[in-house]
Formats: structure tokens, sequence, C-alpha cells
């Protein structure tokens, strides 16, 4: 069992601590007030080849795995939760053409997307079929050497600044094995965005809502040229990006403990600084304890990644992970900002962000309560053992 970070890891999370402190930073509370999309934090990222991370050498990534992500996220995430989102976002579109595209559909996108020319956005969620997305409802018709698309996609991270569209559709019959996957050229004739939220938290990526009108896809989008595959493909990504989820947590966790800590070192009270009453200690300790043992589980589910390990039978690892990860985040971001008692309520500091981005994290990319059907399951299934 090795707990050290290589030196390669090391080289990744102070390169993404540096653009963290000196892109990241300086323009988050501006971003938090005009939900534009960060486009200088995508160049940086793209400079520092960061984008690349979730893809192999051979699909024109860097190698470097999950787990060097989840520090790399962890870094930006700090300051700003939507910067660690894009940087999820480089592997949440590209891995379903990783797991299920041709060779040619891997050389046709994956290389572009990950040196940073072109942006994606990953399009599983309707208006009637979120959790449960097997339900899903948009249509694929096979017309020629085309497929007509036809359907409605809801809350899409990076929908409106991206170049292409991994989208889920139904090709066939009801449930998992009707749904295809295909990459659509977001400039297609047809593909509409209707809106964009205007969100809680998470601000600076905006999440679009399309409706596709009579799409024409190349049946050479097809993922893996053959029908039916789409849905094992989303839940490959899904499985195996959870321990970024859960990086993105600890990040913003951690920012949230360094902010507050600072304040209450300088902050008196009763004659003495807020940091010298043993009961703002006892919660400084307490959501240490949290952080440390979300990074952990994070760690460890995103070493099972690397090793290849996110089917079923590991699945209760990296809900487990993404649970504990993003539910410590909303406890330490509620914690952090009482010790700054009004203060903390203020714009003028970044813990009312940081709590309204922290509670994204409990719903996106499978609730907590569908984490806890996995791990349930699993548990059932006796895959999940005690005793
Ligand atoms: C900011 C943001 C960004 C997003 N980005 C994307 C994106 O890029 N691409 C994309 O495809 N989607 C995206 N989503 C959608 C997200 O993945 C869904 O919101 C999520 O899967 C939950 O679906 P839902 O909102 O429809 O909730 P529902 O499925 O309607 O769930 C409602 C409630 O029921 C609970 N529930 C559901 N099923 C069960 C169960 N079996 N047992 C117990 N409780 C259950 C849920 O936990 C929740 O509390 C985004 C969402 C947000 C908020």
């Amino acid at each position: 069992m090795e707990f050290e970070l290589s030196e390669e890891h090391r080289l990744i999370k102070d390169t993404a601590r540096r653009i963290a402190k000196d892109v990241v930073a300086p323009r988050a509370k501006e971003l938090d007030e005009t939900c534009e999309y960060p486009h200088d934090y995508f160049e940086a990222f793209k400079q520092a080849g960061l984008l690349g991370m979730a893809l192999p050498e051979e699909m024109g990534g860097t190698g470097n795995g999950i787990l060097p992500l989840c520090l790399a996220i962890e870094e930006v995430a700090k300051y700003e939760c939507g910067a660690g989102l894009m940087l999820v976002l480089s592997g949440l579109p590209t891995r379903p053409i990783m797991f299920g595209g041709t060779p040619e559909q891997q050389q046709q996108w994956l290389p572009a997307a990950a040196n940073g020319d072109l942006k994606g956005a990953f399009c599983l969620t309707e208006p009637d079929a979120g959790s449960d997305a097997a339900s899903l409802k948009t249509r694929a018709v096979r017309d020629g050497d085309d497929y007509v698309l036809n359907g409605n996609k809801v809350y899409i991270s990076g929908g409106t600044v991206a170049d292409f569209l991994t989208v889920f559709a139904r090709t066939g019959g009801e449930g998992a094995k009707g749904i295809s996957a295909f990459v659509v050229d977001a400039k297609s004739p047809g593909v509409v965005i209707d809106r964009t939220d205007d969100k809680m938290g998470v601000r600076s990526v905006p999440t679009a809502h399309f409706s596709f009108q009579d799409v024409r896809v190349p049946a050479s989008n097809l993922l893996g040229g053959e029908e039916g595959k789409g849905f094992n493909h989303a839940m490959l990504t899904l499985n195996s990006l959870r321990p970024t989820v859960g990086a993105r947590g600890i990040g913003l966790a951690e920012g949230c403990i360094s902010y507050a800590l600072d304040w209450a070192r300088e902050r008196k009270v009763f004659g003495d600084a807020v940091i010298d009453l043993q009961a703002i200690q006892f919660m400084f300790a307490e959501m240490a304890i949290q952080v440390e043992a979300a990074r952990n589980l994070v760690y460890k589910a995103a070493w099972l990644v690397d090793q290849g390990k996110f089917g079923r039978e590991n699945a209760h690892h990296l809900s487990i992970a993404k649970a504990y990860a993003t539910e410590m985040a909303n406890k330490v971001a509620f914690d952090s900002l009482q010790v700054l008692g009004a203060q903390g309520y203020m714009k003028d500091h970044p813990l009312e962000r940081h709590y309204r981005d922290a509670r994204q994290l409990m719903i996106v990319e499978g609730t907590s309560q569908v984490q806890r059907v996995v791990i349930s399951r699993a548990m059932q299934d006796r895959a999940l053992v005690y005793g």
C-alpha cells in the first residue's frame, strides 16, 4: 500500500495550484455575478496540458489518469467550484467515445478534445429522465446514411460553449438496451438551445436546455457503430468520474477551511481571537477529520478507476467516495461560514458562494440518494461484505 504522491502527481498539483492562484481566484467572485463562461480558465488549462488527463496517449491524451485529474480539480476548486467542473468536463463527454467509439471515431474527436481545440458536453438528462436515465425519450431513427434525432436534454453543463455533444438517445425499445450514443456536431441544423438556467451556484459554467429538432446525424457518428450500447457507455463514464466530483468537494472544503481559519485568527471576541475559543477549535478539528476521511476515499476510488476497476462489482466504492466527499463539502461549507458569523453571510467573503456551490455536488452525476441505492444494492448482492 502506497500513500505517497509520485513526482508526476506533485508536478500536476503544483501546476494546477499556480493556475488556481493566478487565473482562477482573481475572477471567482465576478463570474458568480456575471455567469460568464471563463474562457481564460479554459485557455490556462489548455496551455498547461490539463485537459487530456482522462484520456490515454494513443487517443491524444496525456494518459495521466483519474487520480492526477482529481489532484488538479482539488486545487482549482479551492477557489471556484466551476473551475473544477470544467476539468471534469474534459472527461464527461469524451469517455463515452473512449469506451465505446471505433478507432476512427476516437481519432476524429479525442485528440482535439484532449488538447483543448474542441469542447464537448454530455447530454443524458431529460425533463422526465434524471436519476432514471434508462427511461429517456430522445429518439434517433435511421434514415439512409443518417439518424434523425428528436427530443430534449436539460441542465447540460458547458452546453452553450460546446463544439460537440455526446448524446444518448433511444434507437430501440424501452429500457437501457434501447439506448445508443452519438456524437453530434453542436452546430448541426436543428440543434437549438432553448434556455440556460439561473442557478443557485456554480454559476460560471452555464447549464443549457437543448431541443433536437429533426437533427440529421451521420450514421458514422453512432458510437461503436452499434445500437443499444449507449447506456453502458454512459454508466461507465459516470462511474469512472465519481472520484472527480468528490475531488471538487475536497477542494471546496479546503478552500472554506483555509479562509475561515485566516479570518478566525484575526477576529477578536471577548478580548481573544476567535480561533482561541475551544468550541471553534473543535469545529475546525471536525472539519479536518472530514476532509482527510474524504480524501482517502476519493484517492482510493480514483486509484481503483486507474486500475480499470469501475464496473458494477466496484461501483459501491466509487459511490461511497462521491456521496461522502460531496456531503462533507456541504457540512464544511456550512460550518466555516458559521465561524465568520454575520460576515460569513455576506458576499464580501467567498464562503456564501462556496456554500451555494457545494449544494450542486450532491445532485450532479447521481444524487446522494442514488449513490445509496448503488451501495445498498452491493450489500444485497454481497459485493460489499462485512464480517
Ligand atoms: C448544475 C447541474 C449541472 C448538471 N449537468 C448535467 C450534464 O452536464 N449532463 C447531464 O446529462 N445532466 C446534468 N445534470 C443533471 C443531473 O445529473 C440530474 O439533475 C440528476 O441526475 C438528478 O436528476 P433529476 O434532477 O431529474 O432528479 P430526479 O431523478 O427527478 O430525482 C428527484 C429526487 O428523487 C430522488 N431519487 C431518485 N431516484 C431515487 C431512488 N431510486 N431512490 C431514492 N431516491 C431517489 C433524487 O435523489 C432526488 O432527491 C446537471 C444538474 C445540475 C443541477
